[in-house]
């Protein structure tokens, strides 16, 4: 399959871990996408190195000094503008904050319809069919598409990157045209936490309103920071003021597959699980038995957290002290 575009995810010169599965689930299939990176010029000289090291095969920078922050409408014109010049086929990115607001503005420009939020896609002879999850993780359903170019966003941390040969990939600078911009980014305030990005991580330790305090929290971070982990949260956490909002999990919050969940005092409710049911082990920590997350968890440990979390903690310092 040719004209297949991947639209590069990055910051501060590092692309993100989304683009590089996808990458590596296409390339897997036999698949040799372009992969299209925005910004401003100069800004973006380091990412054919960073793409070859995950085995791109060719690169695009669309320049424009208006693409140096994201905004929707100079993204969407921009790609809009250079995919349909290059006959695109099909259209992937993350389902990251920037992917799920940007590919649906890039398919009505297109006129197509998107599937967002995959779990997993395929060739189906000269196209693509995704799975995605539908009812809050309930079910999935199978998505074929009838228009060009296919487009669909792939969920984080699902795909696994595989092992890539090292290339020198072409990279070719384009300068873009944004268009009519009417939104004008005025000031971007980076989240205080220089934690890691829950939709990115491995292993995440959450806590949920049980901890009853913002100060109690810091047991969920200590674990979490003891195995390398990101700090999560239930709404009620967040609601509470517990946890800020970037650390929230869940329907209304970030969706996320880590390799392990250790949900700490979270009662499952639908909500919660639409966020993190595709984790690959989930451990829950629940004083009540009968609390729903058990019934979705691969582990458990009926008691209080209080107790449990410091004692995990301790043991977890130990191991990695050992290893
Ligand atoms: P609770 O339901 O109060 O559960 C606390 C749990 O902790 C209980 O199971 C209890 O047994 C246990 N517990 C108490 N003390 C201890 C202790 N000392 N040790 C161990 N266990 C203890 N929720 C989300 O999380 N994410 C979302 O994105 C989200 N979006 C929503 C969207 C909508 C439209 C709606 C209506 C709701 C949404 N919710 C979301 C809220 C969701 O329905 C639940 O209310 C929420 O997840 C409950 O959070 P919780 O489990 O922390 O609190």
């Amino acid at each position: 399959m040719s004209n297949v575009f991947v639209i590069v995810e990055h910051k501060e010169g590092q692309v993100k871990r989304a683009t590089l599965e996808i990458l590596g689930h296409l390339k897997s299939q036999g698949i040799e996408p372009t992969l299209v990176a925005l910004g401003a010029p100069g800004s973006m000289d380091s990412l054919g190195d960073s793409l070859g090291k995950n085995g791109a095969g060719k690169v695009v920078l669309l320049e424009n000094e208006q693409l140096k922050d994201y905004t929707t409408e100079g993204y969407a014109n921009a790609l809009h503008q250079y995919l349909s010049a290059n006959g695109a086929t099909a259209v992937l990115t993350g389902a990251s904050i920037q992917g799920k607001d940007l590919l649906p503005r890039l398919a009505a420009k297109f006129k197509v319809g998107m599937a967002s939020d995959c779990v997993d896609f395929k060739t189906s002879g000269d196209s693509f069919t995704v799975r995605r999850p539908v009812y809050a993780g309930k079910c999935s359903k199978q998505v074929a598409f009838t228009k060009s170019p296919a487009m669909f966003s792939v969920r984080p941390n699902v795909l696994t990157m595989g092992e890539a040969t090292e290339t020198s990939p072409s990279v070719e600078k384009v300068s873009a045209e944004v268009g009519n911009i009417r939104a004008k980014v005025i000031e971007v305030k980076a989240s205080e936490s220089k934690a890691l990005d829950l939709t990115e991580a491995d292993i995440i330790v959450s806590g949920g309103r049980s901890l009853k305090s913002e100060e109690n929290f810091k047991i969920i971070k200590d674990c979490a920071a003891a195995i390398g982990a990101a700090a999560g949260a239930s709404r009620a956490a967040v609601d509470a003021g517990y946890a800020g909002h970037d650390m929230q999990v869940g329907q209304t919050g970030k969706t996320v597959s880590p390799k392990l969940y250790i949900a700490c005092g979270i009662s499952g409710a639908i909500q919660h699980l639409a966020g993190m049911r595709t984790s690959k082990v989930i451990v829950a920590i629940n004083k009540d038995p009968e609390a729903p997350i058990f019934s979705k968890s691969d582990y458990g440990i009926v008691g209080d957290l209080f107790d449990c979390v410091p004692l995990l903690t301790e043991e977890f310092k130990k191991l990695k002290s050992e290893s």
